[in-house]
C-alpha cells in the first residue's frame, strides 16, 4: 500500500533492515532494559517473514506483544497463530467508506481485507482486537458510516487519532484536518464515547485539558508525551526515535553504530521532553498553566503543525479559552497543579 497519511512514507522494503538475528539480539537487550511491551508497526510489520519468530521471542521474555497491521495479508491461519503466540492485541487500520479506505491506501481491495481480517477474529473470539482510524480531512465525514461498519462486523473497540503531517502527509497536508473541524472531532469522540454498542477512545493527540478535554480523557491524569521517557520508537534499519511517529530530525542514533543501551542511557538523549523546560514551549503552550503537566501535548502534532516542540493549536482546552470559556479543574487536577503553582506565577497571576 502507498497511504496518504502514512506517517514514515513506508513503500518498499529499506536495503538496509535489520536481519532476524538482529531483531531477536534487540528484543532480548529490551529484556534486560525492563521493556514491558512491544508493539510491532510498519509499514507492514506482517511483511517481514519472520514476525513469528519475533513475536515468540518476545513473549519468552515475558514482555507483552502487539501489533498493528493493515488487515491485507491476515488469513484465518494467521489469527490462529496471534492466538496460538499470544499477541495481546491486534489493531487493525479502518479509514473510511470502502471508496475513502481505498483511496487514502492507495489499493482497490485494502477495505475488504481489513474488513474480511476483523471478521475473522471476531469469528475465533480469543484474539483480542480493535479497529484504529486516522482521521484527516478526508474521512472526518464517514466518521458515523465507519462506526456502524465496525459495529456491524463484531468489532470490539475502536480507537481514533489525528492525521499528521508527518512523512507522505507532508506532501497532502491540505488533507490534515482543519482548524475548524478539530472541535467538531471532538464532540462527535464524546458522542461516540457514550454509545454502549462499541467501546471507543482517543489516541494521544485528540486532548487534552479544558471543559470538554477533561471529559474526553475521563480525569486520567494526562502527563503529555512519553517519548524518550517512557517509550521509544525502532525503525526497521535499527533507527532509534523516541516515538516511531517522529519525523527524521528525532533520531537519536543507530544500533549498529551503539547499542540500544547507550543510545537509551545517553545523558542527553531524548532531550525534548526529559530536558523539558518552559523555554521549550512557544506560542499559547508558553503561558499555559496545564504546561507542566501536558508538555504541549503530542510532540508530533505540534511539531508537525507549527515547527515547534510545545506549541500545539491542536488543543481543546486553547481553543475553548479563545472563546472565552473556561470550566473548573477536577479535584485530581487541581492536585497535580499544585507543585507548579509558584513557578507559574505570572500564568497564575494573569488568569
Ligand atoms: S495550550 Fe499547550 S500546554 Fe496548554 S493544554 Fe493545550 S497543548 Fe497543553
Ligand atoms: S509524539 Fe509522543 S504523544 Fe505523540 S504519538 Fe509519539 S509518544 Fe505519543
Amino acid at each position: 500500500m502507498r497511504c496518504l497519511h502514512c506517517g514514515t512514507a513506508a513503500g518498499k522494503m529499506r536495503p538496509d533492515e535489520l536481519t532476524t538475528e538482529e531483531a531477536l539480539n534487540l528484543i532480548d537487550e529490551m529484556a534486560e532494559l525492563g521493556t514491558v511491551g512491544i508493539i510491532l508497526s510498519g509499514g507492514e510489520p506482517l511483511l517481514r517473514r519472520d514476525w513469528r519468530k519475533m513475536t515468540e521471542r518476545i513473549t519468552q521474555n515475558n514482555i507483552k506483544v502487539g501489533i498493528i497491521t493493515n488487515g491485507y495479508a491476515v488469513t484465518k491461519e494467521v489469527v490462529d497463530d496471534f492466538e496460538r503466540l499470544g499477541m495481546s492485541t491486534v489493531g487493525v487500520s479502518f479509514d473510511g467508506t470502502e471508496k475513502t479506505h481505498n483511496y487514502i491506501r492507495q489499493r482497490d481491495d485494502s477495505w475488504s481485507r481489513a474488513l474480511n481480517a476483523m471478521r475473522l477474529m471476531t469469528e475465533n473470539g480469543n484474539v483480542r482486537y480493535e479497529a484504529v482510524t486516522q482521521v484527516s480531512n478526508i474521512n472526518f465525514g464517514e466518521l458515523d458510516q465507519i462506526r456502524d461498519q465496525l459495529i456491524d462486523v463484531g468489532c470490539p473497540m475502536w480507537r481514533i487519532q489525528m492525521t499528521t503531517s508527518t512523512g507522505r502527509m507532508n506532501e497532502n497536508r491540505d488533507l490534515v484536518l482543519s482548524f475548524d473541524n478539530f472541535p467538531r472531532l471532538v464532540d462527535q469522540c464524546l458522542e461516540y464515547k457514550e454509545d454502549t454498542r462499541i467501546n471507543f477512545d482517543v489516541g494521544e493527540n485528540i486532548g487534552y485539558y479544558g471543559c470538554k478535554g477533561q471529559e474526553l480523557w475521563n480525569d486520567r491524569r494526562y502527563l503529555g508525551c512519553f517519548a524518550g521517557t517512557r517509550v521509544l520508537g525502532i525503525e526497521s534499519n535499527g533507527d532509534i526515535k523516541g516515538c516511531l511517529s517522529m519525523p527524521e530530525e528525532f533520531v537519536e542514533g543507530n544500533i549498529r553504530d551503539s547499542s540500544l543501551t547507550e543510545i537509551w542511557n545517553n545523558p542527553d538523549g531524548f532531550a525534548y521532553n526529559r530536558k523539558f523546560t518552559r523555554d521549550l514551549a512557544e506560542g499559547e503552550c508558553h503561558d499555559c498553566k496545564y504546561l507542566p503537566l501536558c508538555r504541549g501535548g503530542c510532540t508530533v502534532t505540534s511539531y508537525s503543525a507549527t515547527g515547534c516542540r510545545a506549541n500545539n493549536p491542536y488543543c481543546i482546552y486553547r481553543l475553548e479559552k479563545a472563546q472565552g470559556i473556561e470550566c473548573e479543574d477536577s479535584p485530581v487536577i487541581t492536585e497535580m497543579l499544585e507543585p507548579f503553582k509558584e513557578a507559574m506565577a505570572d500564568v497564575y497571576e494573569k488568569a
